[in-house]
């Protein structure tokens, strides 16, 4: 999953950034409003993490810009302070939810996981034949026996696992899995996806992971 934190404040915004990427999450940072925007309306997101106070382009008018044009990325506002007419007007400008500073990271994380959960995934674990991913401890186990994953690899099955069924793309997964660092013409996302078959598919004779021929990849139970 992907996330656009918009923050001018560079030491909560690297501090959200390097908590989310220790989580998984593809993470890239627009440090004002109109950088937002730009990132918002370029690539593909999974969720925004948006602070209400923001040079250039306000947080309000960012959100209430990216509604109009039709986009529903779920958003999470940041609002300084405790006062009512901000969560309401945040809420008001098409934000999903909000979080107020200071705030818990481990509180941003569950209102992350409601939010993509309200997307469209109902529980909080994900399940395709024998293979579980639990979506809070990030514990995966196929056929109960635990698989040891680095956040690069649990990144890849989640959206894989969430997307079961489906062929996935090598565009889909630099969009979902990787940040605006990733470069496009590198073999890196063969290389994870063999990794993950190694750990998940290596031994067992039902393979989950297929390769679907000039298109990309899928992930079938
Ligand atoms: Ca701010």
């Amino acid at each position: 999953m992907r996330i656009l934190i918009v923050e001018d404040e560079k030491k909560i915004a690297e501090f959200m950034k390097r908590g989310l990427k220790e989580e998984g999450y593809a993470v890239d940072v627009a440090y004002d409003g109109e950088e937002g925007q730009f990132l918002a309306r370029t690539n593909t997101y999974d969720l925004i993490i948006l602070d209400l106070m923001l040079p250039k382009l306000d947080g309000i008018s960012l959100c209430k810009g990216l509604r109009k044009e039709g986009l529903a990325v779920p958003v999470i506002m940041v609002t300084a302070k405790d006062a009512v007419e901000d969560k309401v007007a945040g809420l008001d400008s098409g934000a999903d939810d909000y979080i107020t500073k200071p705030f818990a990271f481990e509180e941003l994380l569950a209102r992350i996981r409601a939010l993509l959960r309200k997307k469209g995934v109902p529980a909080t674990t994900l399940l395709v034949d024998e293979l579980t991913l639990d979506l809070v401890t990030h514990k995966v186990t196929r056929r109960g026996a635990e698989i040891i994953l680095t956040a690069k690899e649990y990144a890849l099955l989640e959206y894989m696992m969430r997307n079961a069924g489906k062929v996935i793309t090598r565009t889909m997964i630099s969009e979902h899995v990787w940040d605006t660092d990733f470069d496009t013409f590198t073999n890196v996302i063969d290389v994870y996806i063999n990794y993950l078959r190694k750990k998940i598919d290596a031994g067992n004779s039902k393979k989950l992971i297929q390769t679907v021929r000039g298109r990309g990849y899928m992930l079938k139970g």
